[in-house]
Parts: C-alpha cells; sequence; structure tokens
C-alpha cells in the first residue's frame, strides 16, 4: 500500500455507510486518477434502482472503460470498501484499470455475513461446437 491509500480507502468506507444509510447494501468505490484526484465515486445502488448489478466497483469499471483513454486507465486506482466480487472483478479485468485497492477482503466479509446457500444455478455445456464456432470464425483476428 502507498502512503495516501488508507485515505481514499476510507472515503470508499464512508460512501458505504452512506450506501446503507440509503437503503442499499453498505459498500462504496472511487476512481483516483494517475495525478491523485478523485475522478468518479459509486455506492451501492442494488435494492433502490432494482439492478443486480449496480455494484459500485462494477458501476465505476463501465465509467473508466467508456470515458478514460487506456493510458489514464492504466494508471488510475480503484479504492473500494470490500475486494470486489467476481462479477466486478471481471468487469475491472476489462475495464483497463490498473489498480485495485480494498479494505475488507471477500473472506472477511463471508466472516460478517450469515451463512449463504450455494449457487442454484445449473451450467450445462459445451455443446453444438461446430455451430456455436461459426459466429466467431474471423472476428479475433
Ligand atoms: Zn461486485
Amino acid at each position: 500500500m502507498m502512503s495516501n491509500d488508507e485515505g481514499f480507502l476510507r472515503r470508499a468506507i464512508g460512501l458505504a455507510a452512506s450506501a446503507r444509510e440509503a437503503g442499499n447494501p453498505p459498500f462504496g468505490s472511487l476512481l483516483v486518477g494517475p495525478d491523485g484526484t478523485v475522478l468518479a465515486e459509486e455506492r451501492n445502488t442494488v435494492l433502490t434502482d432494482r439492478d443486480i448489478a449496480a455494484h459500485p466497483e462494477q458501476k465505476l469499471a463501465r465509467w473508466a472503460a467508456r470515458e478514460l483513454d487506456a493510458e489514464t486507465a492504466a494508471a488510475t486506482t480503484m479504492y473500494t470498501s470490500c475486494q470486489p466480487c467476481t462479477m466486478c472483478a471481471g468487469a475491472i479485468d476489462r475495464s483497463g484499470l490498473g489498480r485495485v485497492v480494498f479494505a475488507l477482503s471477500g473472506e472477511q466479509l463471508t466472516g460478517l455475513k450469515p451463512p449463504a446457500d450455494p449457487p442454484r444455478v445449473l451450467l450445462e455445456g459445451p455443446a453444438l461446437f461446430e455451430e456455436a464456432r461459426v459466429p466467431l470464425e474471423g472476428y479475433y483476428r
């Protein structure tokens, strides 16, 4: 961690508290650009937006991919009150952001929550390879 990381993490924790005050799960995040200025802040709005993807990390990753050039994104840090979930980690990876600093780990979060049911979705596949590959032919060249 760098010298000013804790200050930005405290801001993320403050955003988490304000998310809870607004009736949402208690998570918050912000982006700090290469020059150390705050570029954007987000709170979890899953409940008030009725949007299962409205995690602050997800919203900021999408914002970064849309608004920042690749060089700026790579030099931008996301500070977040909790380690990004797998959905957000995937979005962050695609966004080009260069660094994430989190307060609570996923394991620490699990320890603060009641036990959760295991995932219920059934994933079935692969299937129809010869047909499914046709739309991809030549795309990744
Ligand atoms: Zn997430």
